[in-house]
């Protein structure tokens, strides 16, 4: 084992954020435009083998979880396989998907050790779904997700992000289903990542926003303290069932802070917001060894910034759009 990962401020970090890919099959308005991105080409993505052995340097300096997302994890060829390798590294592995394709491969995915997954839904109504992603797909998340429960991934969490004028209506209607079905939902604030540079912070859905909304349905009470997780949970209608407001923007969790991110395209980011970025990639194919990567992820980490600095005067929003970095 190597001294873990801690930055200038004393914040130790456990958690990674590993894209599988940017690439999607959806087309979620608020994240990517109809006609897509401009992919990573194939050479500059991580190999399998490659992602194993910087996912091991991460182990070997503290980080004990870690979160697969995307772009669409679920597209990355012979994922079990992955998820299998991962797990033999001892850690706790989830994964956050749009749903589609889930019900094919969330059995072979919990047999090889996944251990929980995210499904992201913003809409119960199968025409909003279409305009809000673009196709046509809203029964293949519902199958996902009942597949997910089915195959043990639990507990399964559902992440909504409420735009206003968009489905701000659905927030009791989308918190009833998830309860009924036994889903955990969470909700979550739009953060300045879309490719579009669209983001309006005057017309963010905020915390407080969404739970005086819930607050008209439900009776919310506190959970306790978050700790390092983003998520602020209540209790609904006395528990045992919760839900969470992921309040990134106007109730930032910068301070406890615990996360890293590595790029499909095997560059480290200190931060969702990060201007900047630390290449794994190019040292890894040179042939450095472990050490050396170490060393380098140190560097990366210690150069953190106290927080995100959405709203101060010189913010400038990252290039790489969320679906690039690893949402
Ligand atoms: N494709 C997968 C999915 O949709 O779950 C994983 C990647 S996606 C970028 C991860 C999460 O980020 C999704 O829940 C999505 O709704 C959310 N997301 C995308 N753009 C966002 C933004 N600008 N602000 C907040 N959340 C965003
Ligand atoms: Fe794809 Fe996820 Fe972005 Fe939607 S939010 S376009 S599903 S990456």
């Amino acid at each position: 084992m190597r001294a873990p990962l801690v930055d200038g401020f004393g914040r130790v970090h456990t958690d990674l954020r590993l894209s599988l890919t940017d690439r999607c099959n959806l087309r979620c308005t608020y994240c990517m435009p109809a006609e897509g991105l401009d992919w990573l080409p194939k050479p500059e993505l991580l190999t399998d083998d490659e992602l194993v052995r910087l996912v091991g340097v991460f182990a070997s300096m503290g980080v004990t979880t870690v979160r697969l997302t995307g772009g669409e994890p679920l597209l990355r060829r012979g994922l079990p396989g992955l998820v299998a390798r991962l797990r033999a590294l001892g850690l706790s592995l989830s994964l956050t998907t749009n749903g589609l394709g889930l019900e094919r491969q969330a059995q072979a995915l919990k047999d090889a050790g996944l251990d929980r997954v995210n499904v992201s839904l913003d809409t119960l109504r199968p025409e909003r779904f279409l305009e809000l992603t673009r196709r046509d797909r809203f029964d293949d998340v519902v199958a996902g997700l009942a597949a997910a429960r089915r195959a043990g991934l639990e507990p399964v969490k559902i992440n909504t992000v409420l735009m206003r004028g968009v489905n701000e209506d659905e927030a009791a209607d989308l918190l009833r289903w998830a309860l009924e079905h036994g889903y955990a939902l969470r909700f979550i604030e739009q953060m300045p990542l879309d490719p579009q540079h669209g983001w309006d912070r005057g017309t963010m859905v905020d915390a407080d926003e969404i739970l005086e909304v819930l607050g008209r349905s439900f009776a919310l009470t506190p959970v306790g303290q978050r700790g390092s997780a983003p998520a602020e949970r209540f209790f609904v209608d006395g528990g045992p069932a919760t839900v969470g407001v992921i309040g990134s923007v106007s109730r930032p969790f910068c301070a406890s802070c615990d996360r890293l991110r590595l790029t499909a395209d095997g560059q480290v980011r200190n931060c969702l917001f990060a201007r900047d970025e630390s290449d794994l990639r190019a040292p890894l194919r040179d042939g450095v060894d472990d050490d050396e990567l170490a060393a380098r992820l140190r560097v990366a980490v210690a150069g953190k910034k106290a927080g995100h600095g959405i709203g101060e005067p010189g913010f400038v929003q990252p290039d790489r759009p969320m679906s690039a970095i690893g949402g």
